[in-house]
């Protein structure tokens, strides 16, 4: 799975590990976050993320 990473602050969306804090959990694809999912560091929408 490919890794996304924040355009805004370079947090990086690992598909391996999710976001269990924000109830992503390990194995969620990069495609199948929901539509609302925002960078947990600086709150960046899903456009602004780029494949890695
Ligand atoms: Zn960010």
């Amino acid at each position: 799975m490919t890794r996304y990473v924040c355009t805004i602050c370079g947090h990086q969306y690992n598909p391996g590990a999710g976001e269990p804090a924000f109830g992503i959990v390990p194995g969620t694809d990069f495609s199948s976050l929901p539509k609302n999912f925002c960078c947990p560091v600086c709150g960046a929408g899903l456009p602004l993320f780029r494949e890695e």
